[in-house]
């Protein structure tokens, strides 16, 4: 009830539109949780988006090719067109709107801001021209408005460093054949700069020995079917046997990566090459990466004193992404996660009910696009459970952020404005012979929302 007696709707700002944001909308509105003190159909939940279209990593971090995992992307659709739930993107928090405007606002935060820097080698030459952050090289070939293009001329090896899932994605997208990415959205730019790109080698770096490689096998095995590419693995770098308590996982990764090794040799113009217990130490060149300097490991990571130089002329680096925070939200600056306690954000020590944490953000940036729904769910039950002592805390409706986006003239990108964005790139494809292709830069995507830049 209101100050005149009337039902309000419990009023929730989630703060990142990527799957953890837009699940946690989902199981908010549903109907399937009912938080106490509210009817079903009585939250409603604004999604406070810095990018000018919903998605995060799901559009700008899973692989254009991974085209079933992007498929997700319609059931999250239809949560941002159910009633209760409305998007504001183009809306930075930090920029257009402060985190305590936020807490005023509404019953309920909850930060869903993903990770999206990256992490650092921290070794010589990690800063020259040609070395490069995946998470760069894979928000350029995904579209990302931030993105820049990097610079591929005169490369012909590259080595990848990490052997995650990330730097499978990185690898797969350099050497696969151009012609197959063209029923992607990916933008046709960036198709044609890969079918420019001379690279014939790639090398994929893990710093321990296989079995400590973080891969899924099914990723894994895509990278043995590449048209045109021979996967290249020592069996000397592989144990006999999985070591004793290895996981399903890992016996079925050491399968694939035996399976690769006792292949006969293959002529290949492409070749992919798989290196373990090679820990980089530093990236030589002078102007432009010329060489990556490697020291053996033991199994277990252990520097052993040998080194050796890899000749490439670009260095990727896909250690793992990074989380920061704006302004005003609790940070753990070691763990690059916002502190939590079962979900609740924890400030000044004490963990608060009405401000919650989803996704990358509070787990650190591990697992699949998947793993974010059911996280959303126990955030939701958590936050449920909260909600007769945060109505009867503030019985006023605290109104959302309408009157800031009214006083600031705010240029938001509302579910129409992003069915038109969806619409736009639709049509892209068409004189190319594509499909759908994205728009890649703020200025086209904000005029296909119909959102003209502020002060216009
Ligand atoms: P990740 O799985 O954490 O892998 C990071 C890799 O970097 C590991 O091999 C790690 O080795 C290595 N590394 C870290 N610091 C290093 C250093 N200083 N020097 C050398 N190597 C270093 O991270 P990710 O690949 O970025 O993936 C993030 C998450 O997204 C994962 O959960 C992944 O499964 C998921 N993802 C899924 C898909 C998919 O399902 N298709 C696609 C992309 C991403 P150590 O193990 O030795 O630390």
């Amino acid at each position: 009830m209101d100050d005149s007696g009337a039902a309000r709707p419990l009023r929730v700002a989630v703060v990142g539109a990527g799957p953890a944001g837009i699940y946690t909308a989902d199981h908010l509105t549903s109907g399937r949780v009912v938080p106490e003190g509210t009817s079903p159909g009585g939250v409603s939940v604004d999604l406070i988006e810095r990018l000018p279209v919903p998605f995060g990593l799901l559009r700008y971090g899973v692989a254009p090719d991974h085209v079933s995992i992007k498929s997700t992307g319609r059931a999250l659709g239809e949560v941002l067109a159910r009633p209760g739930v409305r998007l504001f993107g183009n809306v930075e928090l930090g920029g257009a709107v402060t985190e305590a405007e936020l807490r005023e606002r509404y019953d309920v935060v909850v930060y869903a801001l993903g990770a999206t820097e990256d992490r650092h080698l921290n070794i010589p030459g990690e800063q020259l021209p040609g070395s490069i952050s995946a998470t760069s090289f894979v928000s350029w070939y995904n579209g990302h408005p931030d993105s820049d293009v990097p610079d591929l001329d005169g490369v012909t090896a590259v080595a990848v460093v990490g052997v995650g899932n990330v730097a499978v994605d990185v690898a797969r997208i350099l050497l696969r054949n151009p012609a197959e990415l063209e029923p992607t959205d990916m933008p046709t730019d960036v198709i044609e700069a890969l079918a420019r790109s001379e690279v014939t080698d790639v090398h994929l770096l893990g710093r321990r020995g296989a079995v400590h490689a973080k891969w899924t096998t099914k990723e894994l095995r895509e990278l043995g079917d590449l048209d045109g590419v021979a996967v290249l693995v020592d069996d000397g770098q592989l144990p006999d046997e999985a070591p004793e308590g290895a996981g399903r996982e890992t016996r079925r990764n050491l399968d694939v990566l035996r399976g690769w090794a006792a292949r006969p040799p293959a002529v290949a113009s492409r070749r992919l090459h798989l290196h373990f217990s090679a820990r980089p130490d530093g990236i030589l060149g002078t102007d432009h990466v010329e060489g990556l300097l490697l020291e053996r490991t033991t199994e277990d990571g252990r520097g052993t004193g040998e080194s050796w130089t890899l000749p490439v002329q670009a260095v990727l680096r896909s250690v793992g992404y990074r989380a920061t925070v704006p302004d005003g939200v609790p940070f753990d600056d070691e763990r690059h996660v916002i502190p939590t306690d079962a979900h609740r954000v924890v400030r000044d020590g004490v963990a608060s009910t009405g401000e919650y944490a989803v996704g990358w953000i509070k787990r650190g940036p591990t697992g699949v696009i998947g793993t974010n729904r059911s996280d959303a769910k126990e955030t939701v039950l958590a936050l449920a459970g909260d909600v007769p002592g945060i109505l009867a805390a503030h019985p006023g409706d605290p109104g959302g952020i309408d009157d800031l986006v009214a006083d600031r003239d705010i240029r938001y990108v509302d579910v129409d404005g992003w069915r038109a964005v969806v619409a736009a790139e639709s049509r892209r494809g068409e004189p190319h012979g594509r499909g759908t292709v994205k728009i890649s830069d703020w200025e086209t995507l904000l005029a296909a929302a119909n959102v003209a830049p502020a002060g216009a």
